[in-house]
């Protein structure tokens, strides 16, 4: 292979490998800010839970204080029903009596239904505040791990870019103006394309036969694409 592709391939893998940390170093605060927002949906849905809890247990004591006020209702109207005078004052007192009955019969019956959906719902927040106090556990460490994570990528980083400004000295000038040319040109950081089967592998156009002759002719010579103009880098089939 033409020494001036090779020259341009160890650019481009250092410009990749400084392109992928690039993008792993942006994309931790995102992994995080999304780690967080599930926390906090889960926060709020405790939180929903812990209303219900509370409203389930006021109208359970509301229930109870109409009982007991039915209860204190029922002996007074007991009473009154001894000292009624008319078989009317007599139904009618009977009447409320009955109603109050009644209604102290619902209310039990109620409150025995909402006493169930309260233990539900305290065994719901219960598991919801260890798992909750569990995930922010493990969301704080994995802040920690992003954190030791980018520093250790940033390393990584500022070597190779090192490494990069070095070999691009010791680059002839030409070669690197043509490489700097082809990756701003393209975006996807391929500047060295392998031509296989006669054909660009990046951009996937057939090479004439008369240059994939020349390419194959001559392997120490630099070749363009004639379509999207990277180098072409030709590694000739090995026949067994
Ligand atoms: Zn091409």
């Amino acid at each position: 292979m033409a020494q001036e592709v090779q020259l341009a391939l160890q650019l481009q893998r250092m410009d990749r490998q400084l392109a992928q940390l690039e993008a792993e170093i942006r994309g931790l605060p995102k992994k995080i800010a999304e780690l967080e927002k599930q926390l906090e949906s889960h926060e709020r849905r405790l939180e929903a839970d812990r209303a219900a809890l509370a409203s389930n247990q006021t109208e359970i004591r509301r229930l109870s204080g109409a009982n007991a006020d039915f209860v204190e209702k029922i002996a007074k109207l007991k009473k009154q029903v001894m000292q009624a005078t008319t078989q009317e004052q007599l139904t009618a007192f009977q009447h409320e009596i009955a109603f109050c009955e009644t209604e102290t019969t619902k209310n039990e019956a109620s409150s025995m239904r909402l006493l169930e959906e309260g233990e539900t719902l305290a065994a719901t927040v219960k598991q919801a505040e260890v798992a909750l106090a569990e995930e922010r556990v493990a969301v704080e460490k994995r802040k920690e791990e992003a954190k030791a994570l980018s520093e250790v990528d940033r390393k990584k980083g500022v070597k190779i870019y090192r490494e990069r400004q070095q070999l691009g000295k010791e680059v002839p000038p030409k070669l690197l103006e043509a490489y700097e040319r082809l990756r701003r040109k393209h975006k996807d950081g391929i500047v060295v394309a392998e031509c296989t089967e006669a054909m660009c592998s990046a951009c996937m156009m057939n090479i004439r036969p008369a240059l994939m002759q020349q390419i194959r002719q001559y392997p120490d010579k630099l070749f363009n694409c004639e379509s999207c103009l990277r180098m072409l880098s030709y590694n000739p089939p090995v026949s067994a």
